[in-house]
């Protein structure tokens, strides 16, 4: 079914967005999940979700 597809990265990206929610209730939002380092502010406004750093996700 063709809309499956269309929805499969949109089922990651809420995987995602409640990842980060969870780590906001941790108070481990904005904190690189591999490194530990923070996450700049710059990157946040992006992706706020993100749960990398620049050197991580790359
Ligand atoms: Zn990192």
């Amino acid at each position: 079914m063709k809309c499956w597809k269309t929805w499969a990265p949109l089922k990651q990206e809420i995987r995602a967005i409640e990842a980060a929610l969870k780590r906001i209730e941790e108070g481990e939002y904005g904190y690189c999940v591999k490194c530990g380092a923070e996450i700049g502010q710059d990157r946040l406004d992006l992706i706020p979700w993100t749960p990398f750093c620049r050197d991580c996700a790359a």
